[in-house]
């Protein structure tokens, strides 16, 4: 009876597919679930082998099944590099096709699971990714795995020198990428579901300030300069010259966060970490590169000896809330570098950062996972009709000059922007998630992020460390706070790039917040 009741305990404990072919392994190609019950049950006339061979049965299944209670993780790249031709435009800049690669982009994936909860975060070396793409490759990963949509994160790293796949343009080749990039997200994660082992966990964080800056100043004599649209008043600017620095505009965030993935023999398997930090560009216009968040990856691989693996080592680095930061330091002589040189340099000084912080990391493998994901809605800032009047005739002559490859002024382009946005819904639902691994809390937003939002998160937070990755989930612009959207500034001025309600980010914040509350009510 005992065993028949453990038997029963087992079933109820094999959600993951993968449980549920190692139970038809081991129980037989079609046999009903209760099968070796019966078997036993019916033991009196039966020989004492059979019943022997039902209790080895049913020991190996106890701890097949024990096994997979404890931590897994897997972790894959998918190369994500468009061909050259793709557009690397953007809502605001223009910079053309793609005439040369420097270095391959990847969709760099993680999956986690705890035997209960399984959930994947991926991070892809692009510049900004559309709601749907991601939902497109959201439901080729559902389709093929079961694992649901709602346990997948994909975020953008926002590296400049990247195609922006959020439908810029309806050239045939521009709309091919878009696909492409979806089945390559998609197969990441299939890769890195195969690669699921047993695995061990651990995190931790440093300070890195040397290249945060707050690029939103207050300037003296600011509000006699027009805005696009031809408005004055606003107090502050973006990246300002070196002249009338009163102060910046807000704050930085110097955490670089560390989440690292080993085999249980102590291998490396993978290292997600965080950092504030735009992107750093320096890189020639037209060629396609990772930026610094492909050099971390390659570095820190470097550093833990865990190159040519099998199967490959993933590094990992997401982007925090660095929506108004940079590594400028507008308070002192500005630095030339040469070509790629700057990402090189904070590439490598990031990883060597990280290493330093897993050299004294504890890794464990009992951790339990939780995750949510809600739909927020939220207004878009559409223009009024005063606004229309004066996009019109812009965005008319505008439109003759881009089809004859000219490039555009910028009130052309916000005139531009503000046709684009009128076509917008009046509302979207913008996906936010929270994940917990133990008693730390990752969240995520569809926004270029503040860093000022990101440090109320972390200060808020009832989980012992958290972070945040901007640009997951879609693609929202940029996330002022309303004070923020009253000192105005490039974030703020309404397109694509700066789309959402002036009360969009306390929205938000709450609602992060309040799923990291929920996972950590625990
Ligand atoms: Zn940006």
């Amino acid at each position: 009876m005992e065993e028949c009741e453990m038997a029963k305990v087992l079933a109820g404990r094999q959600a993951g597919e993968f449980a549920a072919l190692e139970r038809r392994a081991l129980l037989g190609s079609g046999s009903p679930r209760g099968g070796a019950c019966r078997a036993m049950l019916g033991a009196p006339r039966r020989s004492v082998q059979r019943t022997r061979t039902a209790i080895a049965v049913l020991t190996l299944l106890f701890f097949s099944v024990s096994a997979e209670a404890a931590l897994r993780a897997g972790a894959a790249t998918s190369n994500i590099t468009p061909s050259m031709g793709v557009r690397l435009d953007g809502t605001i800049m223009q910079i053309g096709p793609a005439k040369g690669i420097h270095d391959e982009l990847h969709a760099r994936c993680l999956v986690l699971d705890d035997g209960k909860e399984r959930f994947a975060i991926v991070v892809c070396d692009n510049t900004m990714i559309a709601q749907f793409v991601m939902d497109d490759a959201k439901a080729i990963i559902e389709e093929r795995s079961g694992l649901p949509s709602n346990r997948v994160l994909i975020s953008a790293t926002h590296t400049h020198s990247a195609p922006r796949a959020i439908g810029i343009s309806d050239e045939p080749e521009d709309t091919a990428y878009l696909k492409f990039m979806a089945r390559r997200i998609a197969d990441g994660v299939q890769r890195a579901i195969n690669n699921l082992a047993p695995a061990e966990i651990g995190w931790g964080g440093t300070e890195v300030p040397d290249f945060v800056h707050n690029r939103r100043w207050f300037v003296e004599g600011n509000e006699k300069t027009a805005n696009p649209f031809g408005e004055k008043g606003e107090k502050v600017r973006m990246n300002p010259g070196r002249g009338s620095l009163i102060k910046p505009a807000g704050p930085v965030d110097k955490d670089l966060f560390v989440l690292s993935v080993r085999h249980t023999d102590g291998r490396p398997m993978a290292l997600l970490a965080n950092y504030g930090l735009h992107y750093i560009g320096g890189i020639p216009s037209g060629y396609v590169s990772a930026d610094y968040f492909g050099v971390f990856a390659d570095r820190i691989q470097e550093l833990l000896k865990a190159d040519r693996q099998d199967p490959p080592f993933v590094g990992i680095m997401s982007n925090g809330t660095s929506g108004d930061i940079n590594a400028i330091d507008f308070t002192a002589p500005r630095k030339r570098f040469k070509v790629y040189e700057r990402m090189t340099q904070v590439g490598r000084a990031t990883a060597a950062a990280a290493f330093e912080v897993y050299r004294k990391i504890e890794h464990r493998s009992d951790l339990s996972l939780g995750m949510r994901e809600v739909e927020l809605p939220l207004r878009i800032r559409k223009p009024d009709a005063a606004r229309l009047e004066w996009a019109k005739p812009l965005f008319a002559s505008g439109q003759v000059k881009f089809d004859a490859g000219k490039r555009l002024t910028r009130p052309e382009v916000y005139a531009r922007e503000a046709m684009q946005l009128k076509d917008y819904p009046d509302v979207v639902k913008i996906k936010l998630q929270a994940m917990r691994i133990g008693d730390l809390g990752i969240g995520s937003i569809p926004c270029e992020v503040f860093a000022e939002t990101g440090l109320g998160i972390k200060g808020k937070s009832p989980m012992k460390s958290t972070f945040t990755i901007e640009l997951a989930n879609g693609f929202y612009g940029y996330l002022p706070t309303p004070q923020q959207h009253q000192w105005g500034g490039y974030e703020t001025w309404p397109a694509r790039s700066s789309c959402l309600e002036v009360q969009a980010e306390p929205k938000i914040r709450k609602a992060v917040l309040g799923m990291l509350e929920e996972l950590g009510a625990k």
